[in-house]
């Protein structure tokens, strides 16, 4: 049996006569940028989400970018943020002219430990980006804490967090504005880049807009200079007929992860924590192993694909060599790092797949007598 990482495919022709329709429509209005799919997009999104605004934009990382460029965070400002993400987290912080100050992660939900932000804070400190990682929100109460105490603005990064929610609230209300990216592979995806930021701060959502089109809220009016950062009205067309699929999807991925769960509740993996009180979103569902490299190859030979997010936290990367930081800056980030390991995971994941790969993983660890 084959089993993919993700299949955007199957998606697709799930609902395939729906979006060849939006796109054939969209074609023939010649409507390529801006205009009634994109104005459609964002209300419905916003709606569904409970905010006041939706700014769309190019893809996930711009709309971090934007937003922290638009609290007018700049050179000699620090950002904090999380050792374990995907790199646009902090290359938009350094993008500003800021820097990107590194906490490890705390170890049962792989998101920023709040009890090591603190220590972090400066007088330069500005803002705190936590990531919702994998679908698992962050400690919003201990951030937010955190950020009244010292005047910081909290960005929450929901690029694997669509709907997620943390004690009976959405992510990405919680602190000042949300990010979110539509890249294909993400909860709900596009068909090429694309993303958005939510706020329920009128002056910031306005700032974003025009930033995000060369600081013109009106064509040859621009109150600033900006960038090209839009989404295109084929994306939105797209994202507005997925949309409304998404909680199904959403439901389906946890299902399939509880089905995990469930499987594999006597092998020698750590399985994803869940706290109480939140929704766990499942865009990715990470185990770990003391033998993941080993075991991942294994599960190649057996047609499974699997992945890593992320094989080298981010302050570890070359990129980041100039801050000198050292493995026991981030002793759970770093143990983590050569242990975790992303299973195959996504809404049309079939029963029979999980159970397979749940077969394999077992067999693994009685040929290899990992108990
Ligand atoms: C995907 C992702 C982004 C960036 O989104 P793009 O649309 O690819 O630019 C940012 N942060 C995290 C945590 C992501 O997973």
């Amino acid at each position: 049996m084959k089993v993919p990482f993700v299949d955007l495919k199957a998606q697709y022709l799930s609902i395939k006569p729906q979006i060849d329709a939006a796109i054939q429509k969209a074609l023939e209005e010649t409507s390529f940028i801006g205009g009634h799919y994109v104005e459609t997009f964002s209300k419905q999104f916003a709606s569904a989400y409970g905010v006041e605004h939706c700014k769309p934009v190019g893809n996930g990382t711009d709309a971090i970018y934007i937003v922290l460029k638009m609290l007018g965070i700049g050179a000699g400002d620090e950002v904090i943020t999380v050792a374990n993400s995907w790199i646009s987290t902090s290359e938009t912080i350094t993008q500003t002219g800021a820097k990107p100050v590194f906490v490890d992660i705390e170890p049962l939900h792989y998101t920023i430990d709040p009890s090591k932000i603190e220590e972090k804070v400066t007088s330069r400190t500005k803002a705190i980006i936590p990531v919702h990682l994998y679908g698992h929100p962050a400690d919003m109460d201990a951030i937010m804490a955190i950020a009244r105490k010292y005047n910081l603005f909290v960005i929450e990064d929901c690029a694997q967090a669509h709907f997620s929610r943390y004690k009976g609230q959405n992510t990405g209300i919680i602190g000042i504005a949300g990010t979110f990216s539509f890249y294909p592979g993400k909860n709900l995806g596009a068909y090429g880049d694309a993303g958005c930021i939510i706020t329920n701060n009128a002056e910031l959502a306005k700032k974003c807009s025009m930033f995000a089109n060369h600081g013109a809220l009106v064509k040859h009016q621009h109150q600033m200079e900006g960038i090209n950062s839009r989404l295109d009205s084929m994306q939105a067309a797209i994202l507005s007929i997925k949309l409304p699929y998404l909680n199904a999807w959403t439901e389906a991925r946890i299902k399939n992860a509880q089905l995990y769960n469930i499987l594999l509740k006597e092998s020698a993996l750590v399985l994803p924590a869940v706290t109480e009180d939140v929704r766990h979103t499942f865009h990715l569902y990470v185990v770990r192993s003391k033998r993941r490299d080993q075991l991942q190859q294994y599960l190649k030979t057996k047609g499974i694909e699997t992945a890593i997010h992320y094989p080298t936290i981010l302050p570890l990367l070359p990129a980041y060599s100039y801050l000198s930081y050292k493995p026991e800056d981030f002793p759970v980030a770093y143990a983590f790092q050569q242990e975790i390991l992303s299973l195959p995971m996504y809404p049309e994941l079939t029963h029979e797949a999980i159970s397979y790969v749940s077969n394999m993983i077992e067999a693994f660890e009685n040929e290899n007598s990992v108990k």
